[in-house]
């Protein structure tokens, strides 16, 4: 009957078994600005010390990698993300978190420098054709760009399979949802009956087969971001940002489906440190409620709780994919050397050494047929197969 058909083709699609994954943390340190006191000193590709100015023993922390002041945007790329760019492309999801304090280099690592947009001085200013991200170096790129050009090069080179690459891009300001490739109203989550998938209606999905577009209607959705200046950072950006890019493969066995999402989280910095006032400061009450689920959710799955809550921000439903299972993920923390920046820089090592703590589960190749009504086209020729035997 159609009834055991469908049983049977969800027991194949996934035979392979579940296995454990735990939560990839790197730390990455930034250049120092000033010539000052430091907080921290890198000690080896996986460890630190911290130094709270003299109050205690300087304090070593373990994480899976640390990244020195001069480690190349190449060097973090590979590191990172390359791996899960190649489990992507067998049907696997994916997340890269870059986490850390206003200043602390999070842009940097997943965008590369962002041109500073100068005070508007007059009205009549004219444009300033300058502030342009494509004049950024080919060094400096960053993991956003890298994991797209990566992707493609990976297809380009695999002739066997024909894949479909398309982004979507959102970012999340206070508890709304914007479109970043197609700004316009905010957008509301849906989830299906059971709750576990979770999608943004209307927002676009680009599909391309070209890198060069690709990478343009990234650097344009990024100018979409809400920049706001704060006291801490005048081009701070107040938002998280979130890319996801989603690999469909035409395999024999069926279509897989991979997706990676790279993520650039607001400022984790408490808002009374920004000095935030009126608007500023309930966006700072929304950022704060944003990454305090997400510290929630991560404390929870560290400490092996049973019920974990995923529903206390949009940051938090969006990702909870990402953290629950069937995907890799990797938090980049960041950290400032400078010791001004210690009570921020202790309060990322901290939420970082948490995080090294999750499992999640993870799935080998899902063919998406599964989230289809069965059976479908292969199994029912096989079926068909099957009763020409009989
Ligand atoms: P965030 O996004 O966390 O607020 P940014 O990425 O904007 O921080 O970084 C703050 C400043 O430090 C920027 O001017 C950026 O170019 C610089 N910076 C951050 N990380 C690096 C790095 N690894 N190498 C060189 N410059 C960096
Ligand atoms: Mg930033």
């Amino acid at each position: 009957s159609g009834g055991s058909n469908s049983s049977q083709g969800r027991s194949i699609a996934t035979a392979q078994p579940a296995q454990e994954e735990r939560l990839v943390v790197a730390v990455r340190v930034r250049p120092s600005m000033e010539a000052t006191e430091r907080c921290i000193e890198v000690i080896s590709g996986g460890s630190l010390l911290y130094d709270d100015g003299g109050k205690s023993r300087p304090r070593q922390y373990s994480y899976d990698h640390v990244f020195r002041e001069n480690d190349s945007q190449e060097q973090v790329y590979k590191t990172t993300t390359a791996p899960l760019v190649r489990d992507v492309l067998n049907g696997l999801n994916a997340a890269v978190f870059a986490y850390g304090a206003t200043g602390s280099g999070k842009t940097h690592t997943m965008l590369g420098p962002v041109p500073r947009k100068k005070p508007q001085t007059s009205d009549r200013a004219p444009p300033t054709a300058s502030c342009d991200s494509t004049d950024v170096s080919s060094q400096d790129i960053g993991l956003m760009v890298r994991a797209i050009e990566d992707i493609f090069s990976h297809i380009e080179s695999a002739e066997a399979y024909s894949c479909r690459v398309s982004i979507s891009y959102l970012e999340i300001y206070n508890e709304l949802i914007r479109d970043l490739l197609n700004p316009g109203g905010p957008l509301e989550l849906r989830e299906d009956h059971r709750g576990q998938r979770i999608t943004v209606a209307g927002l676009s999905e680009i599909t391309t087969s070209s890198r060069k577009e690709v990478v343009s209607l990234l650097l344009k959705g990024n100018k979409a971001r809400t920049m706001e200046p704060t006291a801490a950072n005048q081009t701070s950006s107040r938002s998280h940002a979130l890319l996801s890019i989603m690999v469909q493969a035409r395999t024999p066995l069926g279509t897989k489906q991979g997706r990676l999402f790279l993520t650039d989280l607001a400022g984790s910095e408490r808002a009374k440190k920004t000095k935030n006032r009126g608007k500023r400061l309930q966006e700072g009450a929304h950022i704060n409620r944003s990454l305090l689920a997400l510290g929630n959710v991560i404390n929870g799955l560290s400490g092996g709780a049973r019920y974990v809550n995923y529903r206390d921000s949009k940051l938090t439903r969006l990702l909870k994919e990402a953290l629950s299972g069937r995907c890799k993920t990797v938090m980049i923390a960041h950290v400032a050397p400078e010791s001004k920046h210690r009570d921020e820089t202790k309060n990322t090592l901290v939420y970082a050494d948490r995080a090294n703590s999750i499992t999640t589960k993870l799935q080998n190749s899902v063919y998406i047929d599964e989230f289809k009504d069965f059976p479908t086209k292969h199994y029912q020729s096989l079926v068909s197969e099957l009763r020409d035997e009989v």
